[in-house]
């Protein structure tokens, strides 16, 4: 995350994303209503016209970063000089969900995608 910009007026979550493998960002708009649900979202991602992992990055970021009484809020996140490109997961501190109490085969798996 480059930037993140969160207009509470607006509902508008504005952030520059940075690409997974390149270094370059991607410009990211998420509009929420007035409940907070995602109304639209936008990426400048050549192929993030519908939802993309930038715009999940900025929907994750902006869940951790913005409290309810927040008006209007802005973090410039800075630019280390050897930037270290980390999964959300890793960034948030996520702890990994398991429902299963052991390591699954990947015949199991298998079988579960093919439910799916
Ligand atoms: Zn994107």
């Amino acid at each position: 995350m480059q930037k993140f910009i969160f207009i509470a007026e607006l509902g508008l979550l504005k952030a520059e994303v940075y690409a997974g493998m390149k270094n370059r960002t991607y410009n990211v708009e998420i509009t929420l209503d007035v409940d907070g649900q995602i109304k639209e979202g936008s990426c400048t991602y050549p192929r993030g016209q519908f939802v993309c992992h930038h715009m999940a990055a900025t929907c994750l970021y902006g869940h951790e970063q913005i409290s309810v009484t927040d008006v209007q809020c802005q973090w410039t996140v800075r630019r280390s000089i050897d930037r270290v490109t980390q999964t959300v997961e890793a960034s948030l501190n996520v702890k990994r969900h398991r429902s299963a109490d052991r390591n699954l085969t990947d015949e199991e798996i298998k079988e579960f995608h093919e439910k799916l």
